[in-house]
Formats: structure tokens, sequence, C-alpha cells
């Protein structure tokens, strides 16, 4: 079945009980057994529940993979794949990842005795160097946050498979509509559901899925041990939001197209990170191993901090606010929101400038979203020059 169909219907036919045609939410802690330990594959929530099952079902199918586990958060999710680590075990990490990851790896992570290593530049040969018989596990998002960078998946996976090491994507910023990194050789997919997934900015959730039936056990073990399962509600809007993903993805990823080239073009816009722009360098790559390119871009305007300050402000539209994936267009500020947890020369080193704005761009209609921008930048360049004339 294509992608579309799976997005509806994996994990989420009818109940066999009542022919419900939407998964029922299972709101209940613990289930009925029979007679001492004789139950029907349910004895208590955390351990597993039927709405978090079809959840885990349909994301595995997503996602092209055979198990899939769902978290009560992306960081959850993250956890998850970390307590795969062992002390004097070597994590190498791609450099431009989700705040929380680095945060994680930073404060939780190193401190266990694990080496946590940043790997600066994109190239797979970077990530090859730096492989060492301790090493465990690469962590990569791609395209990632806030630059969309675009690492080569494939390429790295055929590394990490030589080398004996697990590969994990971050596929939060794609979602597997249009990106499915088990395809390409990853070992495992992380997810922030919160994003794309759920896709309503309604939840918080989390998943990893899988192919690799040792991983996926010891995974499940950690979900049922540490606890972070996701609530059931918050399970069944997740549920609801797949069917859409495609629907959603191909208007989002229409919109941002449309908006990268008009900040382009835009003489107050300095540079756009979008990787369906041809003269992105994560371009050629980005065609290759995506269906499409997404609904996240960022750009840097001409001046610094009270530019961006002025212009998220002006925004009517698009919200200020934290996350993404949304069908409402937000708008955020990395090095003062998202990445404020980062020292400000690493922020520095890493290109997320005070003049750098992030949009996730939703799916109203695209004329809307750039009278907004237009009329945005227009202010925010006014107050420049009125700083000039003082
Ligand atoms: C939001 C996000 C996370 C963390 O997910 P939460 O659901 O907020 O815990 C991880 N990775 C990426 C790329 C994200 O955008």
């Amino acid at each position: 079945m294509r992608f579309e169909t799976l997005a509806v219907h994996a994990g989420q036919s009818p109940d066999p009980a009542t022919g419900s045609v939407t998964v029922p939410l299972y709101q209940t802690a613990t289930f009925q057994q029979r007679a001492i330990g004789v139950h029907r594959g349910y004895e208590y929530s955390r351990t597993g529940n039927p709405t978090r099952a079809a959840l885990e079902e349909s994301l595995a199918a997503l996602e092209q993979g055979t198990h899939a586990l769902a978290f009560a958060s992306g960081c959850a999710a993250t956890m998850a794949v970390f307590s795969l680590l062992r002390p004097s075990d070597h994590i190498l990490c791609g450099e431009d990842v989700y705040g929380g990851t680095y945060r994680i790896l930073q404060r939780i992570i190193s401190p266990l005795g694990i080496t946590v290593e940043f790997v600066p530049e994109d190239a797979p040969e970077s990530f090859a160097q730096r492989i060492t018989p301790q090493t465990k596990m690469v962590w990569i998002e791609s395209p990632t946050n806030p630059l969309l960078r675009v690492l080569d998946i494939r390429e790295i996976a055929r590394i990490t498979a030589r080398r004996g090491v697990l590969l994990v994507v971050d596929n939060t910023f794609a979602s597997p509509f249009l990106q499915r990194p088990l395809e390409l050789g990853a070992d495992i997919v992380v997810h922030s559901t919160t994003k794309y997934l759920a896709g309503h900015s309604d939840c918080v959730g989390g998943a990893v899925i899988t192919n690799n039936k040792q991983v996926y056990q010891a995974m499940k073990f950690y979900q049922n041990a540490a606890g972070a399962v996701p609530g059931i509600l918050d399970t069944w809007l997740v549920l609801r939001g797949v069917k859409t993903l495609a629907l959603r993805m191909r208007e989002h990823s229409h919109n941002a197209l449309q908006i990268a080239q008009f900040l382009a073009a835009h003489p107050y816009v300095q540079r756009v990170h979008y990787p369906g722009l041809s003269q992105h360098p994560g371009y050629e790559t980005a065609k290759r191993q995506m269906y499409g390119f997404g609904g996240m871009l960022s750009f840097e305007l001409a001046e610094g901090f009270p530019a961006a300050e002025r212009l998220v402000q002006a925004l009517r539209i698009f919200t200020l606010a934290e996350s993404l994936g949304g069908v409402e267009s937000l708008v955020c500020h990395p090095a003062r929101m998202t990445h404020a947890s980062l020292p400000p020369e690493e922020r520095r080193r890493r290109g997320i400038t005070d003049n750098l704005v992030r949009l996730s761009v939703g799916v109203e209609d695209v004329e809307d979203l750039i009278a907004d921008l237009r009329q945005a930048l227009q202010l925010a360049a006014e107050g420049d020059q009125a700083t000039y004339d003082i």
C-alpha cells in the first residue's frame, strides 16, 4: 500500500468489538484478568494500551519499520535511544541538532561517563574519521534545526553499517511523508510527534521506530521500566493527525517554497536557508533523499536583533512561539528561544546569529502569508532607517 493509504488505515482498522470506525480511547489504567495471569494481551497501561498499540503500528508502517514505540515527548523518545549507551561508549552527534537533544547529551548523558562528540561538518567523511572502537551510535538530524542543513543519510548509513555503529536519525523536520531514513539505511528513527505527525499543535509526544529487533526489545524494556509513556488522549490526537499527514505536508512544502522564493528576492533579507532552493548547498542531496522539501525555513535579516524583534512583533498571521509542524504558521527567534540554552560563542560558531528568524510555514493561503511577511519586513526595515536618521 502507498503512503496515503497507510496513513489512514495502518493500525487504524475499525474496532473489532464495536465496529467503531475510529480507534477508541482506551482511557484505562488497568485491565481485567479472567484468572490470575490470564489476560487479553493488556495488563497495565504503562506496559501496554490498545490505543498506544494502534499508534505504534501506524508509525511503524509510515516509517517502513517493523517496530515502533510511543513516548510522552520527543525528549522521552530521545532518552529511550540513549538508554542503549553504556559508560565508556562514544556517541557522535551532528552539531546542528535540536537544542533539547544537545542539552540531554551535555547534562545527562556525558556525566554518565559516555563520551559525547559533536561533528561540526556535514560531510559523511567527517563522521567516518571520528569513529573509534568505542563508538556505539551516530545521531543526526536532516534537515537540521534551525539552519536546514542537509546530511547525506545514505552515505552516513554506509559508513556506520560497515563499522557496526547504530545510525539514529531524528526525522521530526521532514516527517515520514517526505523522508524515510530506514529506507536509506538508518537503524533508528526518532520523532517528536508533537510536530508534523500530530500536526495541530495540540499535544506533546514522541516515538522511536526501528527494524532492529534487539534494539526494539531493549527500548521496549526501557519504555515500560522508565515509564515515560504518552497519555491516551494525546496518543489518540497523534493517531488522528497522521491521517492527514500527506495532505498537510504537500501544502506545507508548497507554501514554504513560495515563501523561500519571496524572501530570497527581498532586499532586506540577506540569506534564506531552505533546501528546496537550488542555491542551497544541500539541494541535490535533499532532492535525492527526500520526497519534498518541507515546511521549515529560516532566514537572516540585513540587520541585527532589533530588526528581528521588530519583524516578529509586526507579523499578524505568523504567531511568535516555539514548536513547529502545526497547521498554523509560527515564527521564532532561535538565538533567544529554541537555542537560548547554547552558550553565545557556541551559537555564533554554528551560525545561529541574532538576525536569524525561523518560520514553520503552515497551511494558510500562501498569498496571505507572503503579504504578512512583506508588511512586517517593511516595518522592520523602516525601523533601521529611523535609527540611521538619528
Ligand atoms: C521538538 C523537537 C524535539 C523534542 O520533542 P518534544 O516533543 O518537544 O520533547 C526533538 N527533535 C526535534 C527536531 C524537535 O523539533
